[in-house]
């Protein structure tokens, strides 16, 4: 057996909660796991998405064997089509999150050239340096693995987003034995999970939301309006069930909502009953206490369903006094505002509104295990090197206090930036290299164009306005024709800055006057950064603004 180098990295998912993408290569083999995205935020104006800069991976096209997928959510998904768009190699992923995937490929008009294979926890895949090992764990969303991954220097973990949960959904049990066994052969390093690593304790399990779901439809008297992520499945099932118990028929609002649910009925991760379902078109004929919305916008999305109930703007249906409205999903951070805006909302129309974790009728609990589910895993495994991923650096942080708690030695934990390499040779791993990593953000159609410079135009524009003047000038004597010409947006309401706006006139003629400009080459650029300096100074001093000054020069 010969020891070959073997390197670990992340190309997203380390300081930050989002856009995970993590690497295992090995002689001639590398491994990507997941390719999540992140959504901006209100800095990055007017950008959709972003997701991991794959430089590096494109770079060695041909070592790069398989993207395998941990699980179905945004973070680990959300990526894939752009991805495939570059390199399209074989991706693994179980039955419920290849359906997800799918959905997102259709998007792309991408779905018949991708290779999609599916696995399952008992799955082995064999590369030339690597082999690959699956199992079972527990977490907000059907069908979610751990990695073994087998190399010739020993076995490398990667957890994926978990918890433990002795009583999950729909018999959805990790593979506790399976973990003990891998870890019992032995594990060189684990990556591991972090992102409840500040909070202690075990994490609740799911069963107890179905109990307080049950307990609010009973106590309802109007309509039951529930929203969650359309991922969590279980938790829909729960929504299912409770309505079931209570009579009641189920319209799904949202596009996401009505795909998801179909891909998990269709491929059997929830069960409901024949006719339980109906259209929006059909929430008004029925009565109130026989009807339960089940939608999307639970970060308060804007746009999402929710929010529309809220404000009063979907279309057909209304949220009335007593209905009761019932928030089943934590809110991400920096998501706290959106969703405040609807529970206040809510509460002015006159529903009973259930939101928030932690209480006794809570409806929500964590999909990521805390403090002691996280040193289970890293007992369970016993790892001799240890890396906490998925979380912001405060996460990591913990998450290294705790593998410390149980045993992993310090010296042996590496807190990583995306793009810090750590290399393993004769079992010895150090962290000295870095391959580029960072943001590509999508912006319509365009992936990867919008950068630095024009985040700092939006920047500008979207502060202090623009005002663009413009020339007449002519060719031969370079002299000014006609009095220039200013348009603004943004920067000032012109009827009420007429005096402004006739200094900045003067002014820009006696620049243009004062130079010399007969007999010179590159004059029109000498103009336009002179008005620019001398104009921006003005209007700076009158009004303490900057706006883009964009001068133009039409010459005759
Ligand atoms: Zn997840
Ligand atoms: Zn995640």
């Amino acid at each position: 057996m010969s020891l070959s180098l073997l390197s670990i990295f992340a190309l997203g998912g380390l300081n930050e909660v989002g856009k995970n993408m993590y690497a295992i290569e090995c002689e001639q083999d590398i491994v990507v796991i997941d390719c999540g995205n992140k959504f901006p935020d209100e800095s990055l104006l007017g950008i959709d998405l972003i997701i991991p800069d794959i430089t590096y991976l494109e770079k060695n096209k041909d070592k790069v064997k398989a993207l395998v997928v941990t699980h179905g959510h945004e973070d680990h998904i959300g990526g894939i089509a752009y991805f495939l768009k570059k390199l399209n190699v074989p991706v693994y992923a179980t039955r419920f999150t290849l359906g997800l995937i799918e959905l997102k490929l259709e998007e792309h008009k991408l779905l018949g050239d991708a290779e999609l294979i599916e696995i399952d926890s008992n799955s082995h895949l064999a590369f030339e340096d690597i082999q690959v090992d699956f199992f079972k764990v527990n977490h907000s969303i059907p069908d979610c693995l751990g990695i073994a991954f087998r190399t010739p220097q020993g076995t490398i973990v990667h957890t994926g987003d978990f918890k433990f949960d002795l009583t999950p959904v729909h018999h959805q049990y990790a593979d506790i034995h399976k973990i003990a066994r891998i870890g019992e052969e032995g594990v060189l390093l684990l990556l591991s999970e972090s992102t409840n690593a500040e909070r202690p304790g075990f994490t609740p399990s799911e069963h107890i939301v179905g109990e307080h779901m049950e307990e609010a439809f009973k106590k309802a008297t109007g309509k039951v309006i529930v929203s969650t992520f359309a991922s969590n499945i279980n938790r829909v099932q729960q929504v299912v069930d409770a309505s079931m118990k209570t009579n009641r028929k189920l319209a799904l609002l949202g596009r996401s909502m009505v795909n998801v649910v179909d891909v998990a009925i269709e491929r059997g991760y929830i069960q409901v009953p024949e006719g339980m379902f109906i259209r929006a078109e059909q929430i008004n004929d029925l009565p109130p206490e026989k009807v339960t919305i089940l939608c999307t916008g639970s970060q308060g999305e804007p746009l999402a369903a929710l929010a529309r109930l809220s404000n009063g703007t979907y279309r057909g249906v209304d949220v009335y006094r007593d209905d009761t409205v019932i928030l089943a999903a934590g809110p991400i951070p920096g998501n706290e505002k959106n969703v405040s805006r609807i529970v206040d909302n809510m509460f002015a129309l006159g529903a009973k509104v259930i939101y928030g974790t932690g209480s006794s009728t809570s409806m929500h609990v964590s999909g990521h295990g805390y403090q002691e589910d996280l040193k289970w895993m890293l007992t369970l495994m016993k790892p001799k090197y240890f890396i906490p991923i998925h979380g912001e650096y405060r996460m990591l942080h913990h998450h290294c206090l705790l593998a410390e708690s149980v045993g992993v030695e310090r010296e042996n934990m590496f807190i990583l930036k995306n793009g810090d390499v750590v290399d393993l040779e004769h079992g010895e791993a150090r962290h000295t290299r870095h391959v580029p990593a960072g943001n590509t953000y999508v912006d319509g159609i365009g992936v990867g164009d919008v950068g630095e410079i024009i985040l700092r135009d939006r920047k500008q524009l979207s502060e202090d306005g623009m005002l663009v003047i413009i020339l007449t000038m002519s060719k031969t004597e370079k002299k000014l024709i006609s009095p220039p010409d200013l348009v603004t947006r943004g920067f000032v309401f012109v009827k009420d800055s007429e005096a402004l706006l006739r200094n900045v006139n003067k002014l820009i003629t006696s620049t243009v006057n004062d130079m010399e400009l007969v007999g010179r080459r590159s004059e029109w650029n000498e103009i336009k950064q002179n008005l620019k300096r001398a104009i921006g100074q003005y209007v700076y001093t009158q009004t303490r603004r900057k706006p883009m000054i964009l001068p133009i020069i039409i010459e005759v």
